[in-house]
């Protein structure tokens, strides 16, 4: 039986979800964690059909990779909350100023009533349950605007939350780039859109016209960095596994490695060596992914084409065959040495091609990373502390994983999220509840309180007393 009837727009359901929210505007924790468990059982019981559903929107998603970099995330979220929320939940206790004592200060995390998600199609499900999560332990109702690059996920999703949840919960909206943006302007009490930097900026200055608070999940170009000196072989296995998980689609991968000019040369055979030991069928391979689709593999396939011909060194690092035009599946391609202003130097990637930019002097690897856009991640292959230390003071990032590449997203104790273009705001774990929370501020008078001494008529005795506070 359906929990809930389609709404025939994004606008009504916001209008019952908002009418829900002002009739129970502090859900318990015994109701919040309820719904996460709803939430939660919905993944368990149908993490087939949802591999399956992604793998039909991709042409060719191996199931594996949606469980690693999907379904278990989407479940330490859950989890996460569904552990912590309820002393999440709790006033915090907070100092009031000395000349206040003995009044009592606190701060109480609010629900913010309806939040709105917009979600992109690189990893679906677990950028609609990753906040999702978030926002419903933190004792919100939630809208999803799927994307319509994934349409049988977004169907599916649709239709299990449509069985699970009441409308008034939980609403899952599908459809195309006009619905998207009709979604955006919709007055949510908060926002978060994940996907490119030029939809965010539309995406906010819609969310503007209401004040609605937005956060911005973002991408752009996160560059590798390979100090000299450290081990190269594992810096290519983990950047070669950054970048292959889910085809380069993602939006942490690294997108480009800046190395020691001397280390080009072994970086390639390493990389070469990598590539084959991890996907030994090529293309073929059934554990690597396929580019989503044709529009995005033909704008993958003009890259690579154009950093060839403006004097890039192309080096495919499969055996066989470099393309499927099929079923727009794409080696994985080193471009080494690309010009700073090809696409693929100018452009996130977002997908299976790595550009080499080799350095000369660390220094010279610092700036080029600074002449651009602050990155979503940074990697950081290092091993002398110090310097890492000075690097991580030097480089803006939205977050950082040292030696390995990813990893940082995957820790609920860390907030993530952009800085500059590559976005505002964070989630995740308590960062998360937050986000989807007001902080109130309380403060609590002591019934003992000198503030009559500061009432006007303005006396002396105010006069000399303000002298003192002023002067400790
Ligand atoms: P996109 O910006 O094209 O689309 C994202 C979503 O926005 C889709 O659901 C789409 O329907 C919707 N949309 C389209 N036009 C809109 C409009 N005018 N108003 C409101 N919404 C609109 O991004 P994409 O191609 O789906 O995803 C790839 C991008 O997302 C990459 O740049 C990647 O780096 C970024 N990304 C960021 C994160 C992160 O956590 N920071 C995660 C995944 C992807």
């Amino acid at each position: 039986m359906n929990a809930q009837d389609l709404p025939s727009s994004p606008l009504l359901a916001f209008e019952r979800q908002r009418a829900a929210a002002s009739k129970e505007p502090g859900p318990p924790w015994a109701v919040r964690a309820e719904r996460l468990r709803r939430l939660q059982r919905l993944l368990v019981d149908n993490e087939a059909s949802i591999a399956r559903a992604i793998d039909a929107d991709f042409g060719g998603r191996p199931a594996i990779e949606t469980e690693l970099a999907e379904v278990w995330p989407s479940l330490e979220e859950i989890k996460g909350a569904l552990r912590h929320g309820r002393g999440w939940m709790k006033a915090r206790r907070a100092g009031v100023g000395k000349w206040f004592i003995p009044a009592r200060a606190q701060v109480l995390p609010q629900p913010l009533g309806v939040v709105g998600i917009i979600v992109p199609w690189n990893y679906p499900l677990y950028l609609a349950i990753g906040p999702m999560a978030a926002a419903l332990a933190a004792g919100n109702r939630v809208m999803v605007k799927m994307s319509e690059l994934t349409p049988a996920f977004s169907a599916l999703l649709q239709q299990l939350c449509t069985q699970a949840f009441p409308l008034e919960e939980v609403c899952i909206v599908t459809g195309g780039a006009e619905v998207a943006a009709e979604f955006s302007t919709l007055p949510f009490d908060h926002l978060l859109f994940t996907g490119s930097t030029a939809v965010g900026r539309k995406v906010m200055a819609a969310a503007a016209a209401n004040l609605t608070p937005v956060t911005l999940e973002l991408g752009g170009k996160s560059p590798a960095v390979i100090t000299p000196g450290y081990p190269l072989a594992h810096a290519v296995q983990r950047i070669l596994a950054g970048k292959l998980l889910n085809a380069g689609q993602t939006c942490i991968a690294p997108d480009y490695v800046l190395l020691p000019r001397d280390q080009l040369a072994a970086f390639v055979e390493a990389a070469r060596q990598e590539a084959r030991r991890g996907y030994p069928a090529g293309l073929a391979d059934a554990n690597f992914c396929s580019v989503v689709n044709d529009r995005h593999y033909r704008r993958l396939v003009r890259e690579l084409d154009e950093a060839a011909s403006r004097g890039a060194r192309t080096e495919c690092l499969f055996e066989g065959a470099s393309r499927d035009d099929e079923r727009h599946r794409l080696a994985p391609t080193l471009l080494i040495d690309p010009p700073a202003d090809c696409g693929a130097m100018r452009d996130e990637i977002f997908g299976p091609l790595l550009p080499l930019v080799p350095y000369d002097r660390l220094e010279d690897a610092i700036s080029f990373v600074n002449a651009r856009p602050h990155p979503l991640a940074l990697y950081w292959f290092d091993q002398d502390t110090g310097r890492v230390d000075e690097a991580l003071h030097r480089l803006p990032a939205g977050g950082v994983t040292v030696n390995d590449t990813l990893l940082h997203i995957t820790q609920e104790s860390l907030p993530f999220g952009g800085v500059g273009a590559s976005g505002m705001g964070h989630y995740h774990g308590q960062w998360g509840f937050d986000t989807f929370s007001k902080l109130k501020p309380v403060f609590r008078q002591s019934r003992l309180n000198g503030m009559a001494l500061f009432l006007p008529p303005y006396r002396p005795l105010m006069r000399r007393l303000l002298a003192l506070m002023k002067r400790y």
